[in-house]
């Protein structure tokens, strides 16, 4: 082959989700090659010797891949960041991050309304190694400042949420953090860098569950961090070839062709979401609707702003009853009268989901711990996902129109 050729700078994000990646292979195939290889053999001793001495080079895949790197270095592009590194799924990017900036002795601030196994992770796992952690209100900003010690090593946040769809001020919180000495991280995976890029308004470490929006269609477990070099090149790096939570090439080619659509993926799922939120609104079983693009969303316009005008693909709906029971009773009963949506308790798909967070993701917290969350026996999460919009409000007809309990 004559020279290579180089992308040039300054190409549009559609451009590099379909664009960026380690060159071809001899072959120039022009669909990334999915090198499903443990070993790389080299040519002569030499040659091995220096490559083993160079973690940039392909020695053996615990410590790199080529069809990962090229997921990272699409993920880095994405997101507007230095590097990226890929992980086995989103909790073992968030063990790696905190494998990767904290020490017995440090202290860690996070939002109360994070994804449930981040919160486990923090509040068990990492307090058994004398890291603390103070769990604050995801939008009161002077909660989050008056957690920090002079420990605090980490925010962590996550934006928006679920199930509620809350969100925090992301510029506020790296000026918290950085203000602090801190790192602010935040997990992107309901928005996806097609709609926010928290890189941008401050944050040092983007993490990701792939699994969800990136692959999009349910295939595979993925994580990753974004950052820049001094975090992800040198101190996560190292950590990862050590620990192997490294990602499979196999799940690394299926998020790299899904991030190829995220874009037109992300845009047509907000807007089916906000078609769906607002038709939910005007049904008389229903109480509220939890939905960022939603002028009644309480933080409506920092969402607007910091999410490119979108809402995401997750909404949540209350049913109106007087009691616990026949709220439970009511949201089974719509649940029950699907016959397109999956029950699951997963989202991220081109497939639409319903889930009732009470008795699954939020299933183990107390009755007490429930309501101080937010999360009622009526309350319903709905991930939209490709199918026609009308099909998904028929579908959600169905139980709403024959609901007797009240
Ligand atoms: C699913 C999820 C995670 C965990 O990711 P896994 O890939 O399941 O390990 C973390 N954060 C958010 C917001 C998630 O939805």
């Amino acid at each position: 082959m004559s020279g290579e050729r180089r992308l040039p700078d300054g190409l549009r994000p559609e451009t590099l989700a379909v664009r960026s990646a380690l060159p071809p292979s001899q072959h120039g195939e022009n669909s990334e090659a999915l090198f499903l290889t443990t070993a790389y053999v080299q040519p002569d001793a030499e040659t091995s010797a220096r490559k083993f001495s160079n973690s940039e080079d392909f020695t053996y895949s615990r410590t790199s891949n080529p069809t990962v790197r090229s997921l990272e270095a699409r993920l880095a592009a994405l997101e507007g960041t230095e590097a990226a590194i890929a992980t086995s799924t989103g909790m073992s990017a968030i063990l790696l991050l905190g494998m990767g900036v904290l020490k017995a002795g440090d202290h860690v601030v996070c939002s109360r309304s994070v994804f449930g196994s981040t919160i486990n992770l923090f509040a068990k796992e990492f307090a058994k190694f004398g890291v603390e952690t103070t769990f604050v209100s995801q939008t009161d900003l002077t909660e989050w400042r008056a957690a920090i010690r002079p420990t605090t090593k980490l925010l962590f946040a996550e934006t928006p949420t679920n199930p509620l769809t809350e969100v925090c001020d992301i510029r506020a919180l790296a000026d918290i953090a950085h203000g602090a000495g801190a790192i602010l991280a935040v997990d992107n995976t309901y928005s996806t860098p097609a709609l926010q890029r928290p890189a941008e308004m401050g944050a040092d470490i983007v993490m990701h569950s792939a699994t969800k929006y990136m692959d999009g269609q349910g295939r595979v477990m993925a994580g990753a961090l974004c950052g820049p070099n001094s975090l992800i090149r040198d101190v996560f790096g190292p950590i990862l070839r050590t620990v192997g939570m490294t990602l499979a090439p196999f799940n690394a080619w299926v998020v790299l062709k899904g991030l190829e659509t995220l874009a037109l993926r992300m845009k047509a799922q907000s807007e089916q979401a906000l078609a769906v939120a607002r038709w939910l609104e005007a049904q008389p079983e229903v109480d509220h609707v939890y939905y960022p693009s939603l002028a009644s969303h309480p933080q409506h316009e920092l969402a607007m702003r910091q999410q490119s005008g979108q809402g995401g693909a997750v909404l949540s709906f209350d049913l109106r009853a007087d009691t616990p029971e026949a709220a439970r009773a009511a949201a089974f009963h719509v649940i029950d009268s699907t016959r397109v949506l999956s029950i699951a308790t997963n989202l991220g798909d081109t497939k639409s989901i319903i889930t009732h967070p009470a008795t699954t993701s939020h299933g183990r917290l107390t009755e007490v711990q429930r309501q101080a969350a937010g999360i009622g026996q009526g309350l319903i999460r709905l991930a939209v996902g490709l199918e026609h919009v009308d099909d998904i409000t028929d579908d959600l007809l169905r139980g709403l129109s024959t609901l007797t309990i009240r």
